[in-house]
């Protein structure tokens, strides 16, 4: 039988210079020692569980305004489907590559088993960058990409949705895409918009779930968010929408930011400040022209926001925006929570410091869950062929991240590791993949 350090060894020696995607791997299989050895029965499943079934990468072709044509990279990797289709997002940055890819698929897999829904995990992407090109750009490589791509997708074989650089326009455009070469109208994508297949509270879902698990972590310590202080990383989907909960509930948020810099508010941003910020973003603009609006914000220039005294950090921009020097700031302000907006926002080193000095630690794949269970809503709705109000999406929305608090925390309590909320996500969520792939044959 294999063993844990034989796997990570193979691992590392398949793949040895897919930094990002060893460092997810080395994550998830160090915190899981106490599983394997209470049922050594997961470890004949872990070398598969690392391997993906399938990788896709394509050249994608597309004819910039100058009549020029551009060549980008895509990636699909469809990384699981134990317990159902691949899901994941589709991320267009200039970073994007397989390691990248496979990385978020490999987190994929264990988040959507905690929302309980029957999604299976997969991840897509491409180099291609969004920021500064016209609509027409954006629609001629949007089309490109779903030439290519719907041969590999389909409501019961892979469904794609956003990531970063991936929002309501890009989905538009590939799923009118995939209806013209495929003539179906079927939910091949989530995060689609409302009146044409999509549901309800998705845009706002990551963000919104981030805080409803937070709150149910801090009522169960006896606390409550209202009156806390919060630095929230990132200006898109999920930071805005969490920064909007945030206030609902009577905290004070302190800093948003873009890959630029950071904008400080002192006393908190309000609504009005905050909707300021939004249409800068809805325009594509930068963090920076918030400064033209208020008075009273600071903008630190390059830097993230991790050495503003908080009591909760809701990092919600990229990877490994939290190094160990953050961490160690973070602390050093008597940070309390950090809960994971972003996916793998921490690093390893980041979240051992976290650990060490008890900050209540929340790892993306319970904290931003709620992105990927209303995806599976849109799912339920689209083959339904019903729309469910907001009240109902919201209430599904909290009703699972309730489930995958308790879930976490009952798991790390019954591996004997109270409050490790890192083992007690990744164990549940390896468990429930492992457990179908065994009952399968793998
Ligand atoms: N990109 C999001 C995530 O990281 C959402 C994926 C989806 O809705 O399929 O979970």
């Amino acid at each position: 039988m294999a063993t844990l350090e034989s796997v990570q060894d193979k691992v590392r020696s398949r793949d040895p210079n897919q930094g990002e995607f060893l460092q997810a791997v080395d994550e998830v299989l160090s915190s899981l020692r106490p599983l394997f050895d209470r049922y050594p029965k997961y470890l004949s499943v872990l070398s598969a569980v690392c391997e993906p079934e399938r990788v896709i990468q394509f050249r994608v072709p597309w004819q910039d305004d100058k009549g020029d044509m551009q060549i980008n990279r895509g990636f699909r990797v469809q990384f699981n489907q134990a317990i159902g289709p691949y899901k994941g997002g589709l991320r267009f940055h200039p970073s994007v590559n397989l390691s990248i890819i496979k990385f978020l698929g490999f987190e994929q897999i264990f988040k959507n088993a905690l929302t309980t829904l029957p999604m299976g995990g997969g991840k897509g992407g491409c180099d291609f960058d969004p920021k500064g090109k016209t609509d027409s750009e954006v629609l001629r490589f949007c089309q490109s990409f779903m030439t290519e791509l719907y041969k590999h997708i389909g409501p019961d074989v892979d469904v794609p949705a956003g990531d970063i650089g991936v929002g309501g326009r890009e989905i538009g455009f590939m799923f009118g895409q995939y209806k013209r070469i495929t003539n179906r109208h079927q939910g091949v994508l989530t995060g689609k918009g409302w009146g044409w297949g999509g549901s309800l509270i998705r845009p706002e879902a990551t963000g919104y779930g981030l805080v409803y698990a937070l709150d149910f972590a801090m009522k169960d310590a006896g606390e409550c968010l209202a009156g806390k202080k919060v630095t929230i990383s990132g200006s898109g989907n999920v930071a805005q929408f969490a920064a909007e909960k945030c206030l609902e509930l009577g905290a004070t948020v302190l800093t948003l930011s873009d890959s630029a810099g950071t904008i400080y508010e002192p006393a908190g941003f309000d609504t009005e400040k905050l909707k300021k910020v939004v249409a800068i973003k809805d325009a594509r603009g930068r963090c920076k022209e918030y400064l033209q609006h208020s008075s009273t914000a600071q903008y630190f220039e390059g830097k993230r926001p991790w050495s503003v005294a908080c009591d909760v950090a809701l990092p919600s921009a990229t990877q490994n925006e939290i190094e160990k020097k953050d961490a160690e700031s973070l602390v050093k302000n008597n940070c309390k929570y950090v809960f994971e907006g972003a996916n793998m926002p921490s690093n390893n080193d980041a979240i051992e410091i976290f650990k060490k000095n008890g900050v209540v630690y929340f790892p993306a794949k319970v904290a931003n869950a709620g992105g990927v269970a209303v995806s599976g809503l849109e799912m339920a709705q689209n083959s339904g062929r019903v729309h469910w109000s907001r009240e109902e999406v919201d209430a599904k929305l909290k009703g699972i991240m309730e489930n995958i608090y308790n879930t976490s925390r009952d798991t790390a309590a019954d591996l004997g590791h109270p409050g490790d909320f890192q083992l007690g996500a990744n164990a549940a969520g390896f468990k429930k993949v492992a457990d179908a792939m065994i009952a399968q044959g793998q």
